[in-house]
């Protein structure tokens, strides 16, 4: 489960780091993102967080991110040929992205939950976090490509509809 503001402040405290007002908003915003679905990367948390705090630098976001991910609140999302992204949802879940649109979507998938713990016991890790990732082509542009290829077989050179996935920016 993600954690609330306070349990937040506390974990910083015991950890050694300082409780800042750009940390707690970085974390919020991150938060916000996951729970409409959305995967941002640092530099749209930075426009983000730019609009509470004008003055917060770039480096502010990076580094709290990576401090996000070090505590486990926030996971990377490494899919080729996209920028970073990061991931708010702190429980067990897939990310599947679209090739086409590059949209990511959580998926939730309960054969995932007990992994991260046998993960832990063979490898006697402590685990802080994991990520599941799928990639394949969402269902708008599975219709968008069967239009295509229709239009195609009418006349050849049909120019492709502009995807306004709300993850394509
Ligand atoms: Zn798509």
């Amino acid at each position: 489960m993600a954690l609330a503001m306070d349990e937040f402040r506390r974990l910083l405290a015991d950890r050694g780091y300082r409780v800042t007002a750009q940390r707690l908003a970085i974390y919020e915003l991150l938060q916000e993102n996951a729970r409409r679905s959305h995967h941002p990367s640092a530099e749209e948390l930075y426009q983000q967080a730019r609009e509470r705090f004008p003055m917060i630098s770039p480096a502010t976001v990076y580094n709290t991110l990576e401090l996000l991910v070090e505590l486990g609140l926030a996971s990377q999302l490494g899919f080729p040929g996209d920028v970073q992204r990061y991931d708010g949802n702190p429980h067990a879940h897939a990310n599947v992205q679209c090739v086409d649109c590059k949209t990511i979507f959580d998926v939730d998938a309960e054969a995932l939950e007990g992994i991260g713990q046998r993960v832990a016991e063979r490898s006697d890790f402590v685990i802080l976090g994991q990520r599941f990732e799928f990639y394949g082509i969402c269902p708008r542009c599975q219709e968008r490509r069967a239009r295509e290829r229709t239009r195609g077989t009418e006349r050849s050179g049909s120019r492709s509809g502009a995807a306004d996935g709300s993850g394509a920016r």
